[in-house]
């Protein structure tokens, strides 16, 4: 029995094309592809700039660093992938929880409002499962108290915001980053990219991406001959391949059908879901556009007479996979030993931990996929 996995790309003929096409040209790394991508990138978010990395965990390492905060506080979620408050260690800043909203499973933004110290420096929300978090009180906050905005947009590319316009338009926020993980809504293989509205931010990303080398000739300090390049700042490597922007490229074109087909394969969840009095399913945003990255319920594992594990068991046997997103990252050893974190601090995300469990959504789920887990779901109780 195949196994229907909690997620997974789509890949066609025209995604090998593209792929092949960036093979035969002369330059694999970054180049011309990469451009390309990045300005489709920034016009389909609606941003001025657009910088392509090889990974959203890369992305949110080099907006900290250019954002240039020094040392002090950041404050995120404790329901999101460790990237996010990883980043913030990598570059001297101290992660801050605060807890989510039980009804967006989105920063709290009060939480986040009792959350700040003088030491706050930053602020960053996590789109999580597609659903933006609340950026209106969120940009406000920021105001008030001088801090700096890195939405992680992981899983929330094509996604529209309360008051409209698409995540990463630069209206909300300093920076957004959005990940291409072959999971993610669209893939580059491994990949990311961060959009921006702010053009001397933009120009430190892309010197940082590259070691904090420059050859811009309105850049450089002197200019003895064609050889000549100089690292201005302390940077990485952290380019994308013109092979994996090609595959972007090719895959943002299907990026709003593959929306559409997990919007739909989401509406035949509910309406399927809609009776069972121990499944919690996802915020509803109403008839806003949201690009679902994951499609993440709540059991009521206890109403059920059985544990998270026995029903991932139940489920596997069935053929389908699931998946818990996330751990709260106030549980991890590392957090705990070095930040002392205390999980029972936050208890909404500790509640909804306690009973989540991501089923299968991804645009190449066919219908018999879609009613495979809806029977094997149902059959649980
Ligand atoms: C996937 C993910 C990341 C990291 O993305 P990569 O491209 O794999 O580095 C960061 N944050 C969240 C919320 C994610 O889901």
């Amino acid at each position: 029995m195949t196994q229907i996995p909690y997620g997974r790309q789509w890949i066609d003929a025209e995604d090998e094309a593209a792929v092949l096409a960036a093979l035969r040209a002369p330059m694999l790394t970054q180049g011309p592809a990469t451009d390309a991508f990045e300005r489709e990138i920034a016009d389909y978010v609606g941003a001025r700039h657009a910088v392509a990395v090889s990974s959203a965990t890369a992305g949110l390492h080099l907006s900290m660093m250019a954002l240039d905060l020094g040392s002090g506080e950041a404050i995120t979620s404790p329901i999101t992938f460790v990237a996010t408050s990883n980043t913030m260690v990598q570059v001297g800043l101290t992660p801050v929880f605060a807890d989510i909203d039980p009804d967006t499973l989105t920063l709290s933004p009060s939480a986040v409002a009792a959350a700040i110290t003088p030491a706050t420096r930053l602020l960053a929300p996590v789109h999580f499962a597609g659903l933006p978090a609340d950026m209106t009180p969120l940009k406000a906050l920021a105001g008030d108290h001088g801090l700096k905005i890195v939405e992680d947009a992981a899983h929330a590319i094509g996604s529209e915001y309360a008051g409209g316009g698409r995540v990463g338009n630069g209206l909300h926020a300093d920076l957004t980053v959005f990940s291409f993980h072959p999971v993610k809504t669209m893939t580059t293989g491994e990949g990311g990219a961060i959009t921006t509205n702010d053009a001397e931010l933009y120009e430190r990303l892309r010197m940082l991406r590259s070691h904090g080398i420059t050859r811009d000739p309105t850049r450089l300090a002197d200019q003895p001959g064609p050889w000549w390049y100089e690292q201005q700042a302390m940077g990485l490597n952290y380019r994308m391949t013109d092979i994996q922007a090609a595959l972007g490229s090719s895959q943002l074109k299907k990026l709003d059908g593959f929306i559409d087909r997990r919007l739909a394969i989401v509406a035949d969840y509910r309406r399927a879901f809609a009776g069972l009095d121990w499944l919690t399913l996802p915020p509803d945003a109403g008839d806003r556009r949201i690009g679902w990255h994951l499609f993440t319920t709540q059991f009521d594992f206890e109403a059920l007479g059985q544990t998270r594990a026995e029903v991932m068991a139940t489920l596997a046997a069935r053929g389908i996979g699931s998946q818990v997103h996330y751990i709260p990252v106030t549980r991890q050893p590392w957090y705990r030993e070095h930040l002392a974190t205390d999980p029972a601090a936050f208890p909404n995300a500790e509640a909804y931990y306690c009973q989540a469990l991501s089923l299968p959504l991804y645009a190449a789920m066919t219908d018999d996929d879609v009613a495979q887990v809806i029977a094997a779901v149902r059959a649980l109780a």
